[in-house]
């Protein structure tokens, strides 16, 4: 069954993209009459000829000055929806807020996938096209210090429709003054921005960490801390099976849970090979996909 949000998304873009195509062949197809037939505009025939051009000219002004300001107004659609498309807030309710789980309105079948650490040139591409395969989007909690190694990566992960959130710079333990817990939020905030033009209020602490300075930096800001109700225990890395893994991710799967796994921070390689059969599980249980800026939206 289709997943709703991503209808709704798809819907957002491909109004989109009919309106750049329509605003695109209104151009053309203007420059194409005024360059076949100048006499666009017919003058009344009892004008003199100098009226008769001014009137000419002023009908044709007048044709170009509406198009030009529905092809302006499209524009200026289209980089609104790309600008919310873009911008990952979440509802005044959940701003400041720390988030495990959402409890959901008839318990709906819907969970978010989250990876945490990347992007890795190594897993985060085997995650995507696991994931575009199940025609599925996800939550990336992107480590600032990665990113800048990886610019394409943060390109393709938002071009294919996924949410990112802030994972910190460094992602490190440690406690933090205000101003260096502000350092790593912001310079991360800023590169994904210039990267991607993404805006995101979604922030999650290096190892769930929740009192060595960062959340409350985060709170002050607004950002709503995501932490998870489901862990698939996929950071134990050599210690843990690939069927643990799954088993330990849907334990706790349930209506509205929020699962974390990993792209990057080491070997990811169980967390790949895990994926897809995790994805089948949750299918085969009816549960459908969403990012966690749409899981924040559903009502409860
Ligand atoms: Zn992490």
């Amino acid at each position: 069954m289709a997943n709703p949000y991503q209808l709704v998304w798809q819907y957002k873009l491909s109004i989109s993209l009919i309106a750049a195509m329509v605003g695109f062949m209104a151009s053309l197809s203007m420059s194409v009459v005024r360059s076949v037939n100048p006499k666009l505009a017919i003058p009344s025939p009892n004008l003199n000829q100098q009226e008769r051009s001014n009137s000419q000219s002023l009908q044709i002004n007048g044709l170009i000055g509406d198009q030009k300001e529905i092809y302006e107004k499209m524009l200026a659609y289209l980089a609104e929806e790309e600008a919310k498309r873009l911008t990952f807030s979440v509802p005044v309710q959940f701003q400041g807020k720390t988030i495990r789980s959402r409890v959901l309105k008839n318990n709906a079948k819907v969970i978010a996938l989250t990876f945490d650490d990347g992007p890795s040139s190594q897993t985060t591409p085997q995650v995507l096209d696991i994931l575009k395969r199940e025609n599925i989007k996800a939550t990336f909690f992107v480590v600032g210090k990665t990113v800048k190694n990886h610019p394409q990566l943060m390109k393709q992960i938002v071009a294919e429709g996924h949410a990112i959130g802030n994972h910190t710079w460094n992602h490190q333990y440690h406690q933090y003054s205000p101003s260096a817990a502000a350092r790593e939020l912001e310079t991360t905030a800023t590169l994904i921005h210039q990267l991607t033009g993404v805006k995101t209020a979604l922030f999650r602490p290096p190892a769930g960490i929740l009192d060595n300075g960062l959340v409350s930096y985060a709170q002050q800001k607004k950002y709503a801390v995501i932490m998870w109700s489901a862990d698939s225990k996929d950071w134990q890395s050599r210690r843990i099976t690939v069927p643990k893994l799954i088993d330990n991710a849907l334990q706790d799967a349930q209506s509205g849970s929020i699962i974390l796994l990993h792209d990057g921070g080491g070997d990811r390689s169980k967390t790949v090979e895990a994926l897809p059969k995790l994805i089948t599980k949750l299918k085969q249980g009816g549960y459908q996909f969403v990012t966690v800026p749409e899981l924040l939206d559903m009502p409860d």
